[in-house]
């Protein structure tokens, strides 16, 4: 192929099949069941593969008029069955508080998507106290079960921190009262080489060996793993632009395309709302800056919602080559891989077939991170 001189060649992020000529249907939205809301970018930690360029530094975040409205959707709204909490820390950014009062008295479930060690900084020490009391189920990364991983993408002594907050948490039922929930997600190390390139390994198996180190090592328990994909965004694709491995990253995951994930896209049945109060059709759509819009092709906000009376507003969903993040291999959600959730943990597994299980994961931990 000849390109005329003064344009641009193609990246090969470009030269990827777009996204959206890989769906055999357009990705309509279905009913609304999830209202996430990221208050805010302010966060305790600045981690490298962070989407949402969260850090100390920064100060956007949900403002009281905001606030309200958002409640008054809540309140409006039967269809919204969780209130789905993130941030930055979303603990630290304003409202925080007054959504989770508003969503518990209403009867919806609420999930806070805490980095843990934010029990440890200055008034936020009653927070496990809280959650349980509120019976929020807690989400929370922990992309290693080992130290150094977990410190070098997080920040030092961050392993640690986490593991004393799991034990808090533990001590007051989670992971053991079934009303008190708690997650962990793990994502693979950002690549330095197009050999590192990894998806998440299976979910179940992980999560089996997460549940035995964590328990041996520490007297941890958590309810389930959640594997998430790196997508190419934020600080993830900083990092990767600095290697220059952006564009084959893309490719690789446009690779592992699996269509048998579209179906179950957490961005079909849920409106993700930022600290202004526009309305995206997911976090990640949300941070690169495309809105979601209604049939009109209107972009869209909480007020507007109001004013029409309806969050089954919107028609299609906005996607970009990010998605191939979430439809490569067994798929990501917010809610980890699809139709994996509980995995092994829920058969019994001895001896000789849980030790290889468990021999494998260390294996593709060590050469994921290694
Ligand atoms: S990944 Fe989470 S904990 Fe880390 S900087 Fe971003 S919002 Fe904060
Ligand atoms: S990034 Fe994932 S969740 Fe968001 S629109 Fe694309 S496929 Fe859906």
């Amino acid at each position: 192929m000849i390109h005329a001189p003064n344009l641009p060649l193609p990246s090969i992020a470009d030269a990827c099949t777009p996204f959206d000529r890989q769906l055999t249907t357009p990705l309509t939205k279905q009913r609304i069941t999830t209202l996430q809301i990221n208050l805010g970018k302010k966060c305790n930690l600045a981690c490298t593969h962070c989407h949402v360029e969260a850090s100390p530094r920064r100060t956007e975040e949900l403002t009281p008029e905001i606030c309200e409205q958002l409640i008054e959707l809540i309140d409006r709204f039967p269809q919204i069955a969780t209130v789905d909490l993130t941030g930055g820390a979303p603990e630290m950014n304003y409202g925080f508080r007054p959504l989770v009062a508003a969503a518990r008295s209403r009867g919806k479930a609420v999930i806070v998507r805490s980095n843990l060690t934010i029990f440890e900084i200055d008034g936020y020490g009653d927070l496990p106290d809280y959650f349980a009391a509120n019976q929020v189920r807690v989400v929370a990364s922990l992309p290693c079960y080992l130290a150094d991983n977990v410190d070098k993408m997080r920040g030092s002594g961050v392993f640690d921190g986490s593991i004393r907050s799991l034990q808090r948490l533990n001590a007051i039922g989670y992971g053991s009262d079934p009303a008190l929930i708690l997650d962990l997600v793990y994502n693979p190390p950002l690549p330095i080489a197009p050999e590192k390139f990894a998806l998440p390994p299976d979910q179940a198996s992980l999560e089996a060996a997460y549940q035995d180190y964590l328990a041996r090592e520490f007297g941890v328990r958590f309810n389930h793993l959640l594997t998430i994909a790196n997508l190419p965004i934020g600080r993830t694709k900083q990092f990767l632009q600095r290697h220059g491995l952006d564009q084959a990253y893309t490719q690789f995951l446009a690779d592992h395309f699996n269509p048998a994930t579209v179906e179950g896209l957490m961005c079909r049945t849920q409106l993700s709302i930022d600290y202004l109060g526009q309305v995206f059709d997911c976090d990640f759509n949300q941070m690169e800056n495309l809105p979601a819009r209604d049939r009109a092709g209107q972009t869209l906000t909480v007020a507007r919602l109001l004013e029409l009376g309806t969050l089954d507003a919107i028609g299609c969903v906005g996607t970009a080559n990010f998605c191939y993040g979430c439809t490569a291999g067994a798929g990501s959600s917010c809610s980890g891989a699809f139709g994996l959730m509980g995995g092994l943990t829920s058969v019994k597994l001895y001896g000789i077939q849980r030790a290889a299980i468990l021999a494998i994961c260390f294996r593709i931990i060590w050469e994921c991170w290694g």
